[in-house]
């Protein structure tokens, strides 16, 4: 796990399941459930990211979802057009 400015937005696993998030829902943060995870896909090369929401929530606060996506860099650089997931914890 790459650590960066000392907090680690990385979830610990990955969700069983996920969807591609509707922007038009203008779900915030705080929006999601318990069970639901933060996730993004680079749009360049396709790579899949899940996030810790807490440590989401604590640099940038409860932020739309959709304006989250420009904040978050893949591992190929790219931070243009991601697109965002919520995933789904088993219950
Ligand atoms: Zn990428």
């Amino acid at each position: 796990m790459k650590h960066r400015r000392g907090i680690d937005l990385a979830a610990p696993f990955p969700p069983s399941s996920f969807i591609e998030h509707d922007p038009s829902l203008y779900t915030a943060l705080k929006g999601l459930a318990e069970w639901e995870m933060l996730g993004a896909k680079c749009s360049a090369c396709g790579h899949i990211g899940w996030l810790n929401k807490d440590a989401v929530l604590a640099r940038w606060g409860n932020e739309y979802l959709m304006n989250l996506r420009g904040k978050f860099r893949c591992v190929c650089g790219n931070k243009d057009n991601n697109t965002v997931l919520i995933g789904r914890l088993p219950r």
